[in-house]
């Protein structure tokens, strides 16, 4: 597809913005004036809309695919959210909320509240803070929450013992928050190994971060040793709860005994999040951490009007722009109110439902390095495939041909050559056989023609780029 600079005509033009007179020139310090042609494509009003119209067309989007990405929950995102998120009260009210009388907002400050509220008896934690705009976000605020509890009761504490099944931010914020990280391995069933915590964990222990399911796309069966352990020496225990999507009204952070929990609204709750946002990473704290949450959180009065409480004594400060992203917050709470508790609950059972169907019908054709129910996300390896020089990411690339979104490869790390489905609880029994039969498909091939995979993909209009050089080296303008 040719670039809408290599469309440009000499002369064609879709508007014409006139030339400025001499006194709107004159207004300009001649500074300021452009020296030079602006480069801009000279092309049709047609020629901008086919062109758009085309490279829009060139997205895969949940919205257009199978998207079976793991670990990012790219279920379909009902309409309906869309809608409520663009009632004009809320989209005409001042950004930052608090800018503006109490009374005119008190509506959006009800839908930040009852979210919060609605998070905490899902999560089973006791106060909810709606300020970070992403899980990573999140996390990091939660480590900041570890780190004044930890200081506030004077305990010297150095580092955070992290699982290798936890997903990679979680390393990543611990560190970026001054903490030395300390790797436990798994055990041969995929959970965390006991054995290895008891040797690492101690009096410096700051808290243990665990994502649950892991990564690994099973439950950690061992939680509940693993919570007491910590008690023992006062470390905090940190819920990565990115991927709800398998727990929801089923199991609670709260009463596995952790201490700290974050959700990432845009995926198990329901915003397109495709290309970097827009997110929301609320935290969820237990009755020890209520006291250091950010602030403002909003709260309500005792004549039932909303308002903004800036008194928490230890309060680690404001991380965000007042409460976070409140666009995603409205969505979250349109989409949990239209399912209700029985609709949640429904989503979890069909998520961890499809996966299961998914890990049962491709057992036979990839190798399943942990082979036991799985939950929200089937973690399989491109190991029998390697034998005839295919990779995992050949075989993400040989999807796309087949009209799917590949699912996510080379995470987690603990797996070699990883390939991970999550289908989530919004695909249908059809449009999930179709998937199988392609991974079929393409297993077969792999043993027999490996080079028809090798050199996927053929349906779109460039095939490999060299995707180190576009990260490090990227050509962002065409002149
Ligand atoms: C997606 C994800 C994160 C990071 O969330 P962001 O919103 O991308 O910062 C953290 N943990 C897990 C398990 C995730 O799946």
């Amino acid at each position: 597809m040719k670039t809408i600079f290599e469309k440009s005509v000499k002369g064609r033009a879709g508007v014409d913005p006139g030339t400025p007179d001499k006194k709107t020139q004159s207004i300009l310090d001649s500074s300021l004036l452009r020296q030079k042609d602006n480069m801009l494509p000279e092309v049709s009003e047609l020629d901008v809309i086919r062109h758009y119209t085309n490279l829009s067309r060139l997205n895969y989007s949940v919205d257009t695919h199978f998207y079976p990405l793991g670990s990012c929950t790219m279920k379909y995102n009902p309409k309906v959210n869309e809608a409520a998120s663009v009632l004009p009260g809320f989209i005409n009210a001042h950004p930052m909320l608090a800018y503006v009388k109490e009374d005119a907002v008190q509506g959006a400050f009800e839908v930040i509240y009852r979210t919060a509220e609605m998070m905490c008896e899902i999560t089973g934690m006791k106060k909810m803070t709606t300020q970070p705009y992403a899980g990573a976000h999140g996390e990091m605020t939660g480590i900041l929450l570890m780190a004044q509890y930890h200081r506030v009761h004077n305990n010297n504490k150095t580092h955070i013992i992290v699982p290798e099944s936890a997903h990679g931010t979680n390393p990543a914020s611990a560190a970026a928050a001054g903490y030395e990280v300390v790797t436990v391995p798994v055990n041969s069933a995929g959970g965390i190994d006991l054995n290895a915590l008891k040797e690492k964990i101690n009096a410096q222990t700051a808290g243990i971060m665990m994502t649950v399911p892991s990564t690994l796309g099973v439950f950690e069966k061992e939680v509940l040793e693993v919570s007491a352990l910590a008690r023992k020496f006062d470390a905090l225990m940190y819920y990565d709860g990115a991927n709800l999507n398998a727990i929801m009204g089923k199991a609670r952070p709260g009463d596995m005994g952790f201490d700290i929990v974050h959700l990432n609204l845009h995926k198990t709750f329901s915003t397109p999040h495709g290309g970097g946002g827009p997110g929301a990473g609320m935290v969820g704290v237990s009755e020890k951490l209520a006291d250091f949450v950010p602030v403002p959180a909003v709260v309500k009065t005792k004549d039932n009007k909303f308002t903004l409480d800036f008194n928490v004594p230890h309060t680690i400060g404001n991380i965000a722009s007042f409460f976070g992203n409140f666009g995603v917050m409205l969505k979250a709470f349109t989409y949990i109110t239209m399912l209700g508790k029985e609709g949640l609950i429904d989503v979890s059972e069909k998520a961890v439902l499809n996966a299961n169907y998914i890990m049962a019908k491709l057992k036979p054709y990839y190798f399943l390095p942990y082979d036991r129910t799985c939950m929200h996300e089937a973690v399989f390896s491109a190991k029998k495939q390697v034998v005839h020089g295919v990779h995992a990411l050949d075989i993400a690339k040989a999807l796309i041909d087949r009209g799917f979104h590949p699912p996510t490869i080379y995470f987690p790390l603990v797996v070699e050559e990883a390939i991970m489905i999550e289908p989530t609880e919004t695909e249908s029994k059809q449009d999930m056989d179709l998937f199988i039969e392609a991974m079929i498909d393409i297993a077969r091939l792999a043993e027999t023609d490996p080079d028809k995979i090798k050199n996927t993909p053929v349906t779109t209009p460039i095939s490999r780029p060299d995707e180190t050089k576009a990260a490090r080296e990227p050509k962002l303008k065409c002149f």
